[in-house]
């Protein structure tokens, strides 16, 4: 994600890592285990930030959304159902979904969707909503109480709601028997009505935009259950196949490969005719990057030399010379792609996509292969952040909403690097001594500039956020950028690479929590003496998890890489990376 209004500046050792844990190797479950409802969330106790969504004992392994949908009312028609296919954990007498029907904070845009049937396994199931904890459960107690508070756009007091009760946004099923632990099951959720917007606690909105000509979905961090039942974490990653019935003459724009559209005659739900738009994404997507808008989209599709598809997608309604200007930003996908590839290893997936459309919508959005342009323009930088983040949040996903730093900080890095290739470029370009050090020079200049910088850059700990400042560009964004910036000149930029590679190996398509971050930078320390992983281990603990005072105090971060502002990492310890 990348706020509208917060415009900034402008061959590896694969296997080395000890491979994580399956999640499914987390629990071990003996046979004869008491069969018991799955927790209602996926947040560790004392999680400050949406401790409330999310769902334990089972995992989320693939999702067809079958929508049928009206643009012109926008309304969700009967028919329109999701089929989400799970495994369990545990022996389950119940489970539950995320799914936001009704927002008592957005009335005008919020949705107003209604339950029309809950099978499992085909069968008829018992339903009901529900808040997040319950007094049996001690995994999800915590959250009973305080949740997210969900603020009016424009709040200016963000704490005013803190303590506010959980509303009942729980999806709690109980099917006619307990599924086993181990075995895959079937949840075919049938809903209609409209859906909308869900109030953050940083009074922004997120969901489904209404646009003039349809819906246009953008949903960082928790909006998808706005639209559409889920497990609504990061950590939760189904794939996805898309089966969208619209209005004949609109477009359905989702993740993945366009698989083709399906036209039908004029019925009693369409009077004028329909299409179904089937797109097929058979990567892991996390709960908040599923896009589905629909409008007066043009599809436009080429195919790289290497085989990735690259999709534009414009709104008809955004005047032709906003999308020849805007087509001009698109083309450069592939270039920046190539590019963002030298240092993260190949790209991950498929296809990529960008896709514009009219709504003001408080942001970009890294939407897995399709990223969202807002308001009806696009623009370069923020190409290199959310392209950057199809790699660092898409590919790998946060453990949880607290490691939104994690790759904020690589998306911002992606801006840093275009920063930095336009001054190689300028001076020679990467071939050149002269364009090389005007590219070192580059990155030690921003570094410098934010190391320098007052606001909440000094006095947020990254890795912990508030609801209200889960979004902050100066904690989550610019001070996790530096950091990677001065964990570069720490490894050293070949073994910074390697280590970027080797994290997306070994976590690609599935999610990575704080300390296996920095484990894995640790692999690759050029000296791995206990008192050099003690430095590094410092280092984050600096970077990440500690507050300072305004302006950073006289007790800032004194660990950075050689060259950058702060005495050198290696001291006179010898734990340099190049002799
Ligand atoms: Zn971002």
């Amino acid at each position: 994600m990348r706020p509208v209004l917060a415009l900034g500046v402008a061959a590896s050792l694969l296997g080395a890592l000890p491979a994580p844990p399956a999640a499914s190797n987390l629990v071990h479950m003996r046979a004869d285990a008491p069969c018991r409802p799955g927790a209602r969330t996926l947040s560790a106790p004392g999680s400050r930030v949406y401790p409330e969504v999310g769902n334990g004992g089972y995992r989320s392994l693939h999702t067809d959304v079958h929508m049928v949908y009206d643009s012109g009312r926008n309304r969700f028609l009967a028919g329109n159902h999701v089929v989400l296919h799970d495994r369990a954990t545990q022996c389950l007498t119940g489970f539950s979904v995320d799914f936001e029907r009704h927002s008592r904070a957005n009335r005008s845009a919020g949705p107003d969707m209604r339950i029309r049937s809950v099978r499992v396994n085909g069968a008829v199931a018992d339903w009901h909503f529900a808040r997040p904890g319950t007094r049996t459960h001690r995994a999800s107690q915590h959250v009973g109480a305080a949740c997210t508070p969900e603020l009016p756009e424009g709040t200016k007091n963000l704490n005013s709601l803190n303590g506010t009760m959980c509303p009942a946004n729980k999806l709690v099923i109980t099917p006619t028997t307990p599924i086993s632990s181990g075995a895959a099951f079937r949840v075919r959720i049938a809903y209609t009505g409209r859906p909308g917007v869900h109030n953050d606690g940083d009074a922004t909105t997120e969901g489904w935009f209404r646009a003039d000509d349809g819906g246009f979905v953008t949903t960082e961090p928790v909006g998808t259950e706005d639209w559409m039942p889920l497990n609504d974490h990061p950590s939760a990653k189904p794939t996805y196949d898309f089966y969208d019935t619209v209005d004949a003459g609109r477009t359905a724009v989702c993740n993945g490969i366009l698989v083709g559209s399906t036209k039908h005659k004029p019925s009693k739900r369409f009077p004028n005719g329909s299409t179904t738009w089937r797109w097929h994404a058979a990567m892991p997507i996390a709960s908040y990057l599923v896009e589905n808008s629909v409008g007066n989209y043009t599809i436009k599709k080429r195919t790289a030399d290497n085989g990735t598809y690259y999709y534009e997608v414009q709104d008809a309604g955004i005047n032709p010379a906003a999308q020849a200007a805007n087509h001009q930003v698109i083309a450069m996908q592939q270039d920046i792609t190539e590019y963002e590839a030298l240092f993260n290893g190949p790209f991950p997936f498929r296809s990529d996509g960008v896709i514009v459309g009219t709504p003001s919508a408080s942001f970009e959005e890294e939407m897995q292969t399709m990223i969202t342009f807002e308001g009806g323009m696009t623009d370069p930088i923020t190409l290199y952040h959310e392209n950057m983040h199809q790699w660092w949040g898409d590919n790998v996903s946060e453990g949880s909403f607290a490691m939104t730093f994690f790759k904020e900080g690589m998306a911002t890095l992606g801006e840093d690097l275009f920063t930095a290739r336009t001054a190689e470029t300028a001076a020679g370009g990467p071939s050149t001594p002269s364009g090389q050090s005007a590219f070192e020079r580059s990155l030690r200049q921003t570094f410098d500039n934010d190391y320098g910088s007052g606001g909440s850059f000094w006095t947020h700990a990254p890795s912990n956020p508030t609801a209200a400042n889960l979004f902050s560009s100066s904690s989550t964004y610019t001070r996790s950028a530096d950091t990677y910036i001065a964990l570069r000149q720490i490894l050293g930029h070949a073994r910074f690479v390697e280590a970027l590679r080797a994290i997306q190996a070994s976590y690609g398509g599935r999610s990575i929590t704080e300390p296996q971050l920095k484990v894995a930078f640790r692999h690759w320390l050029p000296q791995r003496s206990s008192s050099c992983r003690q430095r590094l281990t410092s280092f984050f603990r600096q970077w990440f998890d500690t507050p300072y005072p305004p302006g950073g105090g006289a007790h800032r971060p004194q660990i950075t890489g050689p060259g950058l502002d702060g005495p050198n990492f290696y001291g006179h310890d010898g734990c340099h990376h190049a002799a």
